[in-house]
């Protein structure tokens, strides 16, 4: 494995599975369209694709013999309310920070992974406005935390930096393990594309095993040129991070930014549609954030003819279903 020299905690006990979604491919008439349902991650309260990403994150947190996690994210970040579980896991304190990117947005009696945070006992929870500098505002609870002699661990937005990235360099080898077991080859991997650790993990297992689809990410906040540009730098930084010589060719780098919508987190009607008919045709629920517009944009691309039909798409479900119930009213 390439990430076996990492420190790992294990919030994972098997791998997820790949699952033919039948009815959506006949209603689409298009490419075969398989799941990867990282929705089933289990551990750390209802799964979701930052369980890989802690395990790496966590256990670094340990062996720095950190006693409190420190992390961010926006009102109703799954990335958040998983932290906060890795943490009452492991005897850590956490400290969120919660940024309102929709002005209005934050509401202290919300459902969705806000009910979540206040079951979970989070204390220490500050509301930031939208655009404040996250990782200076973390620097400072850090401070803050060192001056009454406690080791804090800075968690960036996502667990997106090289170390949480691990998380989808191995969840690219375990794909590639299961194509072979299963003898199906996919010839694209369809993921939402936020703060870039899914994305970037997958691009760069798939290029140092120099095997696996395309990978396509749809944007869920950023332009196409900025989200690239992202990416990219995070490739780099795995690849470096993994001791990798041989120098990564960024055309391999596909992102979709016509799905985003008005903005982040805000609805689409795409988004509506694809939440609404991967759930009454196939039994599964998306989330409005993050998989629902990346659905919606598979959907779209289908329908634009842009896949034969004797191509395989495999869609990555990265979780986050417990905001849908947030949402409750665009939906009723
Ligand atoms: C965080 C998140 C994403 C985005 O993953 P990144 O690695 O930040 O790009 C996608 N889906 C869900 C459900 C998430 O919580």
């Amino acid at each position: 494995m390439l990430t076996s020299s990492f420190p790992r905690k294990k919030y994972l006990h098997h791998q997820t599975p790949i699952e033919k979604m039948v009815r959506l491919t006949k209603h689409l008439a298009g490419p075969e369209i398989y799941i990867k349902r990282d929705d089933m991650t289990g551990g750390l309260t209802e799964g979701g694709n930052k369980v890989r990403k802690l395990e790496f994150i966590v256990a670094d947190a340990l062996k720095m013999k950190a006693d409190t996690l420190i992390t961010a994210g926006a009102v109703q970040s799954n990335h958040c309310r998983a932290t906060l579980a890795a943490a009452i896991t492991e005897g850590l304190k956490c400290r969120l920070l919660l940024e309102e990117r929709v002005p209005g947005s934050y509401n202290p009696a919300a459902t969705g992974n806000n009910l979540l945070y206040n079951l979970l006992g989070a204390e220490n929870t500050r509301i930031v406005p939208g655009g404040t500098d996250l990782m200076k505002e973390m620097e400072l609870e850090k401070a803050a935390l060192a001056a009454t002699d406690k080791a804090g661990y800075i968690i960036p937005v996502g667990a997106s930096n090289a170390l949480g990235s691990l998380g989808y360099v191995s969840c690219a080898e375990e794909i590639l393990e299961q194509s072979t077991a299963q003898e199906i080859e996919f010839d694209y991997l369809i993921c939402p594309s936020g703060s870039g650790g899914t994305h970037s993990g997958l691009v760069a297992g798939f290029f140092i095993s120099g095997a696996g689809p395309k990978v396509f990410g749809i944007n869920v906040s950023r332009k196409e040129e900025a989200q690239k540009e992202l990416i990219k730098t995070l490739v780099e930084k795995i690849l470096d991070l993994l001791q990798h010589k041989k120098p990564f060719v960024d055309q391999t780098i596909n992102c979709f930014d016509a799905y985003v919508g008005p903005g982040y987190s805000l609805p689409t009607d795409q988004m509506k549609e694809a939440v609404k008919l991967v759930a009454s045709i196939e039994g599964i629920l998306l989330d409005p954030v993050y998989s629902g517009k990346a659905m919606a944009g598979l959907i779209d691309l289908i329908r634009q003819n842009y896949f034969r039909p004797d191509e395989k798409i495999l869609f990555l479900h990265t979780g986050g279903v417990p905001a849908l119930y947030a949402y409750a009213g665009i939906f009723q």
